[in-house]
């Protein structure tokens, strides 16, 4: 009876053992993963980062992807500011790849704000269906469509404040817009670019607007629109979310999350996407500057990419 206390009491202290190293690695992760609060930054030594360090660091980091994506652009295929402004409503939750492969056969039926103002919802339903949401991603098209044709007199407004009046458009459309279509600057917080940051350690926000006031801080403003194109092709090409590259990025020695993905050089060439990975781009019609670098374009729905 004895020994079986004894035995008893040796199987808890075992179990709570456990159970406190258990809770002990969940906090020492939660810990890990704590965004750095706002101008607490790190640099990649782990060390504490002045304000002005911290700036000279992010702008290091641009020019670096500056060299490594001389051709990034938004990855949308458009002609117009509509089309851009249809496009960007919608690429949420899908790729872009997947709504340029979409859009053609919408912008020929329906190539003004009015067609698609007057369009039978279940025709176009039935093109977008291939992007996932349709039904909801039409009333968003066909909404914004009826809100510029009442509001704006069929024409794409040049001004934020003005396109965030319009239905299922946000700030971050809005800039899309307007840092591509009428060369506005302005900083995309995508999900790419919320990840990225955050590993960076350029901020500890985590809610969009204020990343995009704390990093705007960082570069002068001229520089944001192609600092949004550096960071989300970056993300989609070799900083992923699950299997971040870091054996084949090139701004490694600049990053404090260096090591949180695959460090083997030859391991982590086989992660990369799209041209990176000897793959075509996302876009159907990509700028010359592209396709000059020997990046391919994109293969329409439903082809074979021969890769
Ligand atoms: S080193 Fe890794 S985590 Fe850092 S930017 Fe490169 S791929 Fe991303």
């Amino acid at each position: 009876m004895k020994k079986a206390a004894v035995e008893k009491t040796a199987v808890q202290k075992k179990a709570a053992a456990k159970k406190t190293a258990a809770k002990k690695t969940a906090v020492e992760k939660a810990v890990a993963e704590k965004p750095q609060p706002a101008g607490k930054s790190k640099s990649p030594a782990g060390k504490p980062e002045s304000p002005a360090a911290l700036v000279r660091r992010a702008r290091r980091i641009n020019r670096e992807l500056a060299e490594v994506y001389p051709y990034a652009h938004p990855e949308l295929d458009f002609e117009n500011p509509f089309q851009l402004l249809v496009a960007t409503v919608l690429s949420a939750q899908t790729t872009d790849l997947r709504v340029n492969q979409t859009t053609p056969t919408l912008f020929a039926k329906y190539p003004t704000p009015e067609d698609l103002a007057a369009a039978n919802p279940e025709e176009v339903e039935e093109i977008l269906r291939p992007c996932g949401f349709f039904r909801a991603k039409t009333k968003s098209v066909t909404g914004l469509s009826k809100g510029l044709v009442e509001q704006f007199g069929g024409e794409v407004p040049g001004r934020l404040e003005d396109l965030v009046k319009l239905p299922g458009v946000g700030r971050k459309t809005a800039f899309v817009v307007l840092g591509n279509a009428f060369g506005r600057p302005g900083i995309t917080v995508d999900t790419h670019f919320q990840r990225l940051v955050r590993r960076w350690r350029w901020t500890g926000e985590t809610e969009p607007d204020k990343i995009e006031a704390a990093v705007g801080a960082l570069f002068p403003k001229s520089d944001w629109t192609d600092l949004s194109h550096h960071v989300i092709w970056h993300g989609r090409r070799m900083c992923h979310a699950r299997k971040p590259a870091c054996g084949a990025c090139p701004i490694a020695p600049l990053c404090p999350a260096y090591g949180e993905g695959e460090t083997d050089p030859e391991k982590a060439r086989k992660l990369l996407k799209y041209e990176k990975g000897g793959f075509p781009g996302q876009r159907l019609k990509p700028p010359q500057a592209y396709l000059d670098a020997g990046g391919r374009p994109a293969p329409p729905l439903g082809a074979v990419s021969g890769t």
